[in-house]
């Protein structure tokens, strides 16, 4: 297979990134399948450059039999501007997902920080330990596009953890190991709540003796 190595034509990413100007970003596509990405990585995801003020980004390697970066690329790169800031540029993984667990939650308690926070913590005991800061939820919003971003990167500046009511989660981490990992144990502790309250409306929390 000939390598194609020309950069695409210059596209708006639909949100303005200014600190990341210059950057480059590997980016799955629109559509495609994380269980492709290692079977065939030239299709199922694209390396992309960020044009000079953040606005616009251009495909640099990959995505060879057509398509586009995920939609969700205004929320991903809004999040990783944010998290470079934040964390001196130890964050390098945004990931996002639809576990259904969590998403389940989203239609039972409220969609405050505070309510998914506690019971997430309290259902397992490596919850405060995972994620020490708690989790963010942005309520049901049109995703895809700027005003979705601009709330996530929002409560990135505090968390590590966004979920997206009714949709999914939007997860941060210093490499891909500890970002899926924070992601599972979220919906791990989600799976668990949702299996107790399915046995009980009355949780037995921990008492002494
Ligand atoms: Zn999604």
């Amino acid at each position: 297979m000939k390598e194609e190595l020309v950069p695409g034509e210059w596209k708006p990413i639909g949100a303005s990134v200014p600190k990341l100007a210059g950057e480059y970003f590997l980016v799955t596509g629109s559509g495609k399948y994380f269980r492709n990405v290692t079977i065939r990585p030239e299709d199922s995801f694209c390396i992309i450059e960020l044009d000079g003020k953040g606005e616009n980004y251009r495909v640099c390697w990959g995505l060879v039999n057509g398509g586009r970066p995920t939609s969700e690329l205004p929320s991903h790169l809004m999040n990783h501007e944010v998290k470079m800031l934040a964390t001196n540029g130890r964050h390098r993984v945004i990931y996002h997902a639809h576990p259904a667990n969590t998403i389940a939650l989203t239609f039972v308690l409220p969609l405050t920080d505070e309510a998914f926070t506690r019971e997430l913590w309290e259902m397992a005991t490596e919850c405060p330990v995972v994620f020490p800061d708690g989790v963010g939820v942005v309520p049901w919003m049109v995703p895809s596009g700027r005003d979705i971003a601009v709330a996530t990167s929002e409560l990135m500046k505090k968390y590590d953890v966004a979920i997206w009511a009714h949709h999914g989660i939007f997860a941060s981490g210093e490499d891909f190991d500890l970002t899926f990992g924070l992601m599972h144990t979220v919906e791990k502790s989600a799976e668990i709540l949702v299996k107790v309250r399915s046995m009980t409306a009355q949780k037995r929390l921990f008492e002494k003796d």
